[in-house]
């Protein structure tokens, strides 16, 4: 397959480039907490199609609702009754929303988050911070630097986008500092005195590390950002609907203006909100800001977000003790085996989301840290497990689903200890 890819699709892959040396996994089908690949061998899933499927793979409430919208019509272009349901549910969940907007995929919604942003202040700059990725549109293309995609041996910290020298959106205007530092965002606030739209964060980092932000500084942030009339956007495309019912923002306590969401929002289905304070995301009402889609408020995808987050809504202590729980334990369990074998391996994060490390750093606290990782061992973990039946995101982070059992936890266990070993 791989081969007739390459023919018909530039590069034989439909993403980003391919993160990992050999043949890409070629998907079958899945179901619960595994995929299958063509060639009949099964897989224990912590990638989950990059976060989407929080109940697991084909989780039944999922597939009824959206087989039940598939019969009655897939795409209307007009408004129905489940795009209500889901904007009154997900304004319940998410403790900063008070009005949203739909539209299909994570980039989108930033891109919209950005535009409004600047439509409300009538200013054109925007912060964001080292290694923090929200999606591929122009904007914040730069978030994540090539090199770190790479899985090669890293003998020198990898280039910070924004540092001289380096390629950076400021050019246009976006302005890179990094994060996990209040002062750098004083500093930056100070140096464009009134032209910050907006700061831009992953309030829990997850595309650089796993890594959750110390304490009082999203509260730091939000300070500056209210002294100096810039909107604060939390970036919960993966954190939202899965680190909490109300993402990170409820998780950590602090309050976006805006905030983005995606991925595990439709259990698998594009969906994408842009949600936030009633008094900025009035502006989309007013018509001082577009905001289009032929295919926003999808109604099979709407059907999906419905019955996932009612799900994740109503059966929330369930659900997200078991997340928690199978999270830590796996965590736990990982550490012990690297223990044993005699590998530095560090495990951080929170249950729901995690990331392992080859670093003799005791923390990893923000982008430079984790650009000093052993990206080449990561690389040698993932291709290891991969053997053994276990997918992971390459990079070396892990994202938990309410299907994975205690029997998936204990063989996820044994197949790292048995690699961990062979290293
Ligand atoms: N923001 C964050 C934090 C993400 O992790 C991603 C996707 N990995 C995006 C934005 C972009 O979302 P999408 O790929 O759905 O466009």
């Amino acid at each position: 397959l791989f081969e007739s890819a390459k023919q018909v699709i530039a590069g034989g892959v439909s993403s980003d480039a391919r993160r990992s040396p050999g043949v890409p996994l070629y998907v079958d089908h899945a179901s619960g907490s595994r995929l299958w690949d063509v060639d009949g061998n099964s897989y224990l899933d912590y990638v989950l199609g990059q976060g989407p499927a929080v109940l697991g793979h084909c989780a039944p409430e999922v597939v009824a609702a959206v087989v039940d919208q598939v019969g009655r019509g897939i795409s209307y272009a007009a408004q129905h009754r489940l795009e209500v349901e889901v904007a009154e549910r997900l304004c319940r969940m998410v403790p900063s929303a008070e009005l949203v907007r739909f539209n299909s995929v994570g980039s989108e919604a930033v891109h919209g988050a950005l535009r409004l942003a600047r439509a409300f202040t009538g200013r054109a700059k925007v912060l964001k911070f080292e290694g923090h990725y929200h999606g591929w549109f122009d904007p914040v293309l730069y978030s994540l630097h090539p090199d770190l995609e790479q899985a090669g041996p890293v003998e020198e910290p990898v280039p910070v986008p924004g540092s001289p020298g380096q390629p950076s959106s400021a050019e246009g205007d976006v302005v890179v500092v990094t994060w996990n530092d209040v002062e750098a965002v004083r500093a930056a606030l100070e140096k464009h005195r009134g032209e910050i739209a907006a700061v831009i964060m992953e309030p829990i980092l997850c595309n650089t590390g796993a890594i959750v932000p110390l304490p009082g500084y999203l509260e730091g942030v939000r300070d500056l950002c209210d002294e100096h009339g810039a909107l604060l956007i939390f970036d919960e495309i993966i954190t939202g609907f899965r680190v909490a019912p109300g993402g990170a923002q409820e998780r950590l306590g602090a309050l976006p203006d805006l905030a983005t969401f995606g991925k595990a929002m439709a259990g698998g289905m594009q969906v994408s909100a842009l949600a936030g304070r009633a008094s900025v995301m009035e502006t989309i009402a007013s018509g001082r800001v577009a905001h289009a889609g032929t295919f926003n408020s999808h109604p099979v995808a709407m059907a999906a977000a419905n019955a996932t987050l009612t799900v994740l809504d109503e059966e929330r202590d369930d659900r997200y003790g078991l997340l928690y729980r199978q999270g830590e334990r796996l965590m736990e369990g990982l550490r012990e085996a690297a223990r044993q074998a005699g590998v530095q391996m560090l495990v951080d994060g929170l249950g729901p989301v995690f990331q392992t490390y080859f670093t003799s750093q005791e923390s990893v606290r923000d982008y430079r840290d984790f650009a000093r990782t052993d990206r080449q061992t990561a690389a040698r973990f993932h291709a290891g497990l991969q053997d053994r039946g276990i997918n992971i995101v390459p990079r070396g982070l892990w994202l938990m689903s309410t299907a994975h059992t205690d029997a998936d936890i204990e063989a996820t266990i044994q197949a790292a200890t048995e690699t961990l070993h062979a290293m």
